[in-house]
Protein backbone atom coordinates (compact mmCIF):
# COMPACT_ATOMS: atom_id res chain seq x y z
CA UNK A 1 0.00 0.00 0.00
CA UNK A 2 1.36 3.33 -0.86
CA UNK A 3 2.31 5.58 2.33
CA UNK A 4 -0.60 8.25 2.43
CA UNK A 5 0.26 11.75 2.56
CA UNK A 6 1.60 12.94 5.64
CA UNK A 7 3.17 9.59 6.54
CA UNK A 8 6.34 10.21 4.37
CA UNK A 9 9.37 11.87 6.06
CA UNK A 10 10.26 15.78 4.60
CA UNK A 11 12.53 14.91 1.76
CA UNK A 12 16.35 16.87 2.57
CA UNK A 13 17.31 19.47 0.69
CA UNK A 14 21.33 19.49 0.10
CA UNK A 15 22.59 22.40 -2.01
CA UNK A 16 25.86 22.49 -4.29
CA UNK A 17 27.75 25.31 -4.35
CA UNK A 18 29.93 25.54 -7.75
CA UNK A 19 33.19 27.99 -6.81
CA UNK A 20 33.45 31.63 -8.84
CA UNK A 21 34.98 30.07 -11.91
CA UNK A 22 31.91 27.63 -12.07
CA UNK A 23 29.78 31.40 -11.65
CA UNK A 24 29.21 30.86 -7.96
CA UNK A 25 25.81 28.59 -9.19
CA UNK A 26 23.40 26.42 -6.78
CA UNK A 27 22.43 22.68 -7.95
CA UNK A 28 20.01 21.02 -5.31
CA UNK A 29 19.80 17.84 -4.53
CA UNK A 30 16.18 16.84 -3.12
CA UNK A 31 16.74 13.51 -1.38
CA UNK A 32 13.44 11.76 -1.03
CA UNK A 33 13.44 7.83 1.37
CA UNK A 34 14.59 6.05 -2.16
CA UNK A 35 16.41 8.77 -4.00
CA UNK A 36 16.79 11.85 -5.22
CA UNK A 37 15.55 14.26 -7.53
CA UNK A 38 17.78 17.60 -8.86
CA UNK A 39 16.92 20.93 -9.33
CA UNK A 40 19.23 22.47 -11.67
CA UNK A 41 22.84 21.28 -13.10
CA UNK A 42 25.04 23.10 -12.87
CA UNK A 43 27.72 24.49 -16.03
CA UNK A 44 31.18 23.34 -15.69
CA UNK A 45 31.93 19.62 -16.42
CA UNK A 46 33.98 19.72 -13.06
CA UNK A 47 30.42 20.85 -11.25
CA UNK A 48 28.27 18.66 -12.78
CA UNK A 49 30.55 15.63 -12.12
CA UNK A 50 30.78 17.15 -8.43
CA UNK A 51 26.92 17.08 -8.02
CA UNK A 52 26.87 13.74 -9.53
CA UNK A 53 29.51 12.21 -6.58
CA UNK A 54 26.91 14.25 -4.31
CA UNK A 55 24.33 11.66 -5.82
CA UNK A 56 27.00 8.69 -5.53
CA UNK A 57 27.48 9.27 -1.57
CA UNK A 58 24.43 9.62 -0.52
CA UNK A 59 23.94 6.23 -1.80
CA UNK A 60 20.38 6.43 -3.75
CA UNK A 61 19.76 6.82 -7.19
CA UNK A 62 19.54 10.01 -9.64
CA UNK A 63 15.36 9.70 -10.31
CA UNK A 64 14.90 13.09 -12.47
CA UNK A 65 16.29 16.78 -12.82
CA UNK A 66 14.09 19.56 -12.78
CA UNK A 67 15.85 22.65 -14.47
CA UNK A 68 14.26 25.80 -13.36
CA UNK A 69 15.66 28.19 -16.52
CA UNK A 70 17.53 28.85 -19.99
CA UNK A 71 20.54 29.69 -18.75
CA UNK A 72 23.83 27.87 -19.31
CA UNK A 73 24.75 28.13 -15.62
CA UNK A 74 21.96 25.92 -14.72
CA UNK A 75 21.88 23.56 -17.81
CA UNK A 76 25.28 22.72 -18.76
CA UNK A 77 26.41 20.36 -16.05
CA UNK A 78 23.48 17.85 -16.57
CA UNK A 79 25.00 15.69 -19.20
CA UNK A 80 27.48 15.14 -16.66
CA UNK A 81 25.11 14.84 -13.64
CA UNK A 82 22.91 12.15 -15.28
CA UNK A 83 25.94 10.49 -16.76
CA UNK A 84 24.51 7.18 -18.76
CA UNK A 85 20.95 7.15 -16.34
CA UNK A 86 18.05 6.70 -17.68
CA UNK A 87 16.32 9.47 -15.76
CA UNK A 88 14.07 12.64 -17.47
CA UNK A 89 15.20 15.79 -17.47
CA UNK A 90 12.32 18.25 -17.16
CA UNK A 91 11.33 21.45 -18.00
CA UNK A 92 8.65 23.94 -19.27
CA UNK A 93 8.15 24.24 -23.51
CA UNK A 94 9.18 27.56 -23.13
CA UNK A 95 12.36 26.81 -21.33
CA UNK A 96 12.94 23.66 -23.27
CA UNK A 97 12.62 25.65 -26.55
CA UNK A 98 15.23 28.59 -25.71
CA UNK A 99 17.59 26.36 -24.38
CA UNK A 100 17.96 24.62 -27.86
CA UNK A 101 17.33 28.30 -29.08
CA UNK A 102 20.36 29.72 -27.53
CA UNK A 103 22.97 26.59 -27.00
CA UNK A 104 24.44 27.07 -30.11
CA UNK A 105 24.76 30.46 -29.12
CA UNK A 106 25.62 29.42 -25.70
CA UNK A 107 28.80 27.09 -27.26
CA UNK A 108 30.33 30.19 -29.02
CA UNK A 109 30.14 32.68 -26.11
CA UNK A 110 31.00 29.82 -22.99
CA UNK A 111 33.76 27.59 -25.11
CA UNK A 112 36.56 30.45 -25.50
CA UNK A 113 35.83 31.31 -21.84
CA UNK A 114 35.94 27.73 -20.45
CA UNK A 115 36.99 25.61 -22.87
CA UNK A 116 36.83 22.17 -22.12
CA UNK A 117 35.10 22.74 -18.98
CA UNK A 118 31.89 23.79 -20.62
CA UNK A 119 30.61 20.25 -21.90
CA UNK A 120 31.01 19.19 -25.84
CA UNK A 121 27.27 17.70 -25.52
CA UNK A 122 24.81 19.56 -23.53
CA UNK A 123 21.39 17.72 -22.31
CA UNK A 124 18.35 18.82 -22.91
CA UNK A 125 15.15 18.90 -21.44
CA UNK A 126 13.35 15.11 -22.07
CA UNK A 127 10.16 15.62 -20.79
CA UNK A 128 7.79 18.79 -21.29
CA UNK A 129 5.68 20.30 -18.03
CA UNK A 130 3.01 22.55 -18.43
CA UNK A 131 2.24 25.59 -16.43
CA UNK A 132 0.62 24.13 -12.84
CA UNK A 133 2.09 20.84 -13.73
CA UNK A 134 3.20 18.42 -10.78
CA UNK A 135 5.83 15.90 -10.70
CA UNK A 136 5.22 13.17 -8.11
CA UNK A 137 8.88 11.34 -7.11
CA UNK A 138 9.03 8.79 -4.90
CA UNK A 139 6.45 10.72 -2.71
CA UNK A 140 7.98 14.58 -3.69
CA UNK A 141 5.14 16.68 -5.35
CA UNK A 142 7.18 19.23 -7.35
CA UNK A 143 5.04 21.70 -9.07
CA UNK A 144 5.69 24.24 -12.01
CA UNK A 145 4.70 27.88 -11.95
CA UNK A 146 5.67 28.45 -15.71
CA UNK A 147 7.05 32.35 -15.49
CA UNK A 148 7.82 32.97 -19.11
CA UNK A 149 10.66 35.87 -19.80
CA UNK A 150 11.89 37.52 -16.83
CA UNK A 151 15.61 36.87 -15.63
CA UNK A 152 16.44 34.69 -18.69
CA UNK A 153 14.53 34.32 -21.63
CA UNK A 154 12.20 31.88 -20.36
CA UNK A 155 11.49 31.33 -16.14
CA UNK A 156 10.17 28.50 -14.33
CA UNK A 157 9.98 27.88 -10.52
CA UNK A 158 9.77 24.77 -8.75
CA UNK A 159 7.71 24.04 -5.73
CA UNK A 160 7.90 21.22 -3.22
CA UNK A 161 5.10 20.17 -1.68
CA UNK A 162 1.50 21.87 -2.08
CA UNK A 163 1.78 25.29 0.17
CA UNK A 164 4.18 26.94 -1.79
CA UNK A 165 6.61 27.04 1.16
CA UNK A 166 9.46 25.63 -0.04
CA UNK A 167 10.70 26.98 -3.55
CA UNK A 168 12.93 26.40 -6.07
CA UNK A 169 13.33 29.85 -7.70
CA UNK A 170 16.13 30.15 -10.00
CA UNK A 171 17.61 32.88 -10.40
CA UNK A 172 14.44 35.55 -9.62
CA UNK A 173 16.53 36.65 -6.72
CA UNK A 174 20.02 37.24 -6.53
CA UNK A 175 21.15 36.63 -2.63
CA UNK A 176 23.23 40.22 -2.37
CA UNK A 177 24.95 39.51 -5.91
CA UNK A 178 25.00 41.37 -9.12
CA UNK A 179 22.76 40.06 -11.72
CA UNK A 180 22.45 39.26 -15.17
CA UNK A 181 19.87 41.70 -17.25
CA UNK A 182 21.55 41.25 -20.94
CA UNK A 183 18.32 39.64 -22.22
CA UNK A 184 16.34 42.43 -21.93
CA UNK A 185 12.90 41.38 -19.78
CA UNK A 186 13.40 43.70 -16.81
CA UNK A 187 10.35 44.48 -17.49
CA UNK A 188 8.81 41.06 -17.39
CA UNK A 189 11.02 40.72 -15.02
CA UNK A 190 9.87 43.39 -12.43
CA UNK A 191 6.16 42.15 -13.15
CA UNK A 192 7.61 38.07 -11.70
CA UNK A 193 8.94 40.11 -8.85
CA UNK A 194 5.86 41.70 -7.93
CA UNK A 195 3.68 38.53 -8.83
CA UNK A 196 5.86 36.47 -6.46
CA UNK A 197 5.77 39.15 -3.83
CA UNK A 198 2.13 39.35 -3.44
CA UNK A 199 1.61 35.02 -3.83
CA UNK A 200 4.72 33.86 -1.55
CA UNK A 201 3.85 33.62 2.03
CA UNK A 202 6.50 35.88 3.95
CA UNK A 203 8.21 32.90 5.86
CA UNK A 204 8.39 31.23 2.47
CA UNK A 205 12.45 29.31 2.04
CA UNK A 206 13.59 29.95 -1.04
CA UNK A 207 16.38 27.97 -2.96
CA UNK A 208 17.62 30.49 -5.46
CA UNK A 209 20.66 30.12 -8.34
CA UNK A 210 23.25 31.89 -6.54
CA UNK A 211 23.69 32.34 -2.45
CA UNK A 212 20.70 31.83 0.16
CA UNK A 213 18.56 30.83 0.84
CA UNK A 214 16.60 33.48 1.47
CA UNK A 215 13.03 34.98 2.21
CA UNK A 216 10.76 36.82 -0.11
CA UNK A 217 11.32 40.18 1.18
CA UNK A 218 14.68 39.74 -1.23
CA UNK A 219 11.89 40.47 -3.83
CA UNK A 220 12.11 43.76 -2.87
CA UNK A 221 15.53 44.09 -2.76
CA UNK A 222 15.55 42.93 -6.40
CA UNK A 223 13.09 45.22 -7.89
CA UNK A 224 15.29 47.86 -6.43
CA UNK A 225 18.35 46.78 -8.22
CA UNK A 226 16.78 46.22 -11.25
CA UNK A 227 15.26 49.62 -11.18
CA UNK A 228 18.73 51.08 -10.18
CA UNK A 229 20.63 49.52 -13.42
CA UNK A 230 17.44 50.46 -15.69
CA UNK A 231 17.73 54.52 -14.29
CA UNK A 232 21.60 53.97 -13.88
CA UNK A 233 21.95 53.00 -18.02
CA UNK A 234 18.83 55.92 -18.69
CA UNK A 235 20.48 58.39 -17.12
CA UNK A 236 24.40 57.72 -18.28
CA UNK A 237 25.58 60.11 -21.07
CA UNK A 238 25.91 58.15 -24.14
CA UNK A 239 27.85 60.43 -25.97
CA UNK A 240 30.55 59.46 -23.86
CA UNK A 241 30.30 55.64 -23.93
CA UNK A 242 33.27 54.58 -21.79
CA UNK A 243 32.53 57.33 -18.98
CA UNK A 244 28.73 56.22 -18.91
CA UNK A 245 29.34 52.17 -18.43
CA UNK A 246 31.73 53.64 -15.56
CA UNK A 247 28.95 55.86 -14.16
CA UNK A 248 26.45 52.59 -14.36
CA UNK A 249 29.34 50.22 -12.72
CA UNK A 250 30.11 53.29 -9.93
CA UNK A 251 25.91 53.35 -9.19
CA UNK A 252 25.76 49.93 -9.00
CA UNK A 253 28.49 49.37 -7.06
CA UNK A 254 27.56 52.19 -4.61
CA UNK A 255 23.68 49.99 -4.22
CA UNK A 256 25.68 46.72 -3.85
CA UNK A 257 29.09 46.93 -2.82
CA UNK A 258 30.44 43.46 -3.63
CA UNK A 259 32.33 42.71 -6.56
CA UNK A 260 30.12 39.23 -6.74
CA UNK A 261 28.98 38.43 -10.07
CA UNK A 262 29.75 41.66 -11.08
CA UNK A 263 30.64 40.47 -14.53
CA UNK A 264 26.99 39.69 -15.25
CA UNK A 265 26.06 43.30 -14.29
CA UNK A 266 28.77 44.77 -16.72
CA UNK A 267 28.07 42.65 -19.54
CA UNK A 268 24.63 43.78 -19.00
CA UNK A 269 24.96 47.46 -20.00
CA UNK A 270 25.67 47.84 -23.60
CA UNK A 271 22.66 45.68 -24.18
CA UNK A 272 19.77 47.04 -22.07
CA UNK A 273 21.33 50.10 -23.08
CA UNK A 274 20.68 49.43 -26.74
CA UNK A 275 17.36 48.33 -26.02
CA UNK A 276 16.52 51.34 -23.88
CA UNK A 277 17.84 53.59 -27.09
CA UNK A 278 20.45 55.03 -25.16
CA UNK A 279 22.87 54.44 -27.55
CA UNK A 280 22.46 52.93 -31.22
CA UNK A 281 23.42 49.67 -31.55
CA UNK A 282 26.45 48.65 -33.97
CA UNK A 283 25.10 47.30 -36.96
ZN1 LIG B 1 22.27 31.62 -12.75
Amino acid sequence: MPPRKGEMPEPNIHRHTTGQEGASVNAYLVETSNGIVAVDGTLTVTDGRALRARVAALDKPLLAVLVTHAHPDHYGGIVELVGSDDVPVVATAGVDAVIRRDDPLKEEILRPMFGDEWPRERMFPSRIVSDGETVDVDGASLTVLDLGPGESPHDSIWFLGDERRTVFLGDQVYDRKHAYLADGFHDEWLGHLDRLRRELPDDARLHIGHGGPVTPSRFDDQRLYVETFLDAVRSADWSQPDNARAAVVERMTTLLPTDELLFLMELSIDPVAARLGSVQPVS
